[in-house]
């Protein structure tokens, strides 16, 4: 089995290199739009869709027109391609399945911030003196804080702001067992308490966003003062992008070592099934027959939206699986049925069992907190789905 993992370094440019990145950007954006507008250009005329290959093809012509495009190397230009590939390959699912389906657009420069090399060619890394070889750019000094495991394969540098960072790909990742802890538990997500385990563990969300918000909201109320097309417009709007990058990094992190802790406490972790698309959509609008629309409760859910992106439900999942994969752990996911309003102790399902964040069970009176109780009951499908299988 390949296992894949992704590492991510911060790079520190220097001045001149950073200039070439910058320029490398300009290039790539440019290129992604001439490669767009060709696509849009010989469907409108010709009826013909072009493909990655068949753009990837005429590279090579470029090299007597736009010599500098090529500088860089073949491969991050095939990156971009890859790129606007991807663009058109989810326009064209969206259409397939009826979504909304948003056709790919020309992307200014200030917009355009990654780069990417999809093969081994162009770039180099060296371990020893922690250096990132890029053709044309020079050796980036990258802060390697942890070692890379397996084989590097493609990477992507990003800038953030004033930062840039680098994505390497890597595959064939040896596994880190882990010895078994005897232990296994069930976890319930939530919105107030993110997490609830069998054992009684409330993991309270503290609500990144929230914390956040504060500077976001500030920034924001500062940007309105600036007048359009100002440096100081341009700097506001960089406090803003700050602020939302702070949020998400918290956000990551926390979820990092959430997940770390759970793969390394219990052998088994069973989880409910999520169906997160479902959860976000926007409710459908409701017309009121007179030519407006009733009120359709869109900004209740879009509160409850915000709180599940917060608490990022999926992504913390997704933590999980590949931590407890590599370390040899079984992770179930279970259909989330009656799972909230049944007790734990005597089986008796009802709504009533349930009044908020406390249950008390009307048949046997066993008294517990909600999502406790819900872990429960998670824990014992799973291991029910485990002797099925087994
Ligand atoms: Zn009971």
């Amino acid at each position: 089995m390949r296992r894949c993992r992704s590492y991510r370094y911060r790079l520190s440019p220097t001045v001149r290199q950073q200039a070439a990145l910058v320029g490398l950007l300009a290039l790539q954006c440019e290129l992604y739009n001439a490669a767009l507008e060709e696509r849009r250009g010989a469907w409108r005329w010709e009826r013909r869709s072009v493909s990655y290959v068949e753009q990837c093809r005429t590279l090579t012509s470029l090299r007597a027109v736009r010599p500098e495009v090529l500088a860089c190397g073949v491969t991050v230009c095939r990156g971009t391609l890859r790129r606007l590939d991807w663009a058109f390959a989810a326009f064209f699912r969206r259409c397939r399945e009826g979504e909304r389906p948003g056709y790919p657009r020309f992307r200014p420069r200030s917009r355009w911030d990654s780069l990417q090399w999809e093969d081994r060619n162009g770039w180099c890394l060296d371990e020893t003196t922690s250096r990132v070889r890029l053709m044309g750019v020079g050796a980036i000094k990258v802060r390697l804080h942890r070692p890379i495991r397996g084989t590097p394969k493609a990477i992507t540098v990003r800038r953030e702001g004033r930062h840039w960072w680098v994505t390497i790909r890597c595959v064939d990742v040896p596994a880190e067992p882990l010895p078994a802890t005897g232990r296994q538990v069930g976890i319930d997500l939530g919105v107030t308490v993110l997490v609830a385990t069998s054992d009684g563990n409330l993991i309270v969300n503290d609500r990144h966003t929230r914390r956040g918000a504060d500077r976001l909201a500030r920034a924001q109320q500062d940007l309105a003062t600036k007048q359009h097309g100002s440096q100081y417009r341009a700097r506001a709007r960089e406090r803003i992008v700050a602020a939302h990058r702070a949020i998400r990094n918290r956000r990551t992190d926390t979820l990092h070592k959430l997940s770390r802790r759970l793969v390394n406490e219990y052998d088994l972790i069973v989880h409910e099934h999520l169906t997160i698309p479902n959860l976000v959509r926007r409710p459908k609008p409701k017309p009121d027959g007179v030519g407006g629309y009733a009120p359709n409760r869109a900004a209740a859910k879009t509160g409850l939206n915000r709180s599940i992106h917060d608490a990022g439900w999926g992504q913390l999942l997704a933590m999980i699986t590949y931590k407890a994969e590599s370390a040899g752990r079984a992770v179930i996911a279970v259909e989330p049925h009656n799972t909230s309003r049944t007790c734990a102790h005597c089986g008796h399902v009802s709504a009533g069992n349930r009044r908020g964040a406390v249950f008390k069970c009307q048949a046997c009176g066993h008294g517990t907190h909600a999502d406790t109780n819900a872990a429960i009951n998670i824990l014992r499908a799973g291991r029910a789905q485990q002797h099925v299988a087994a």
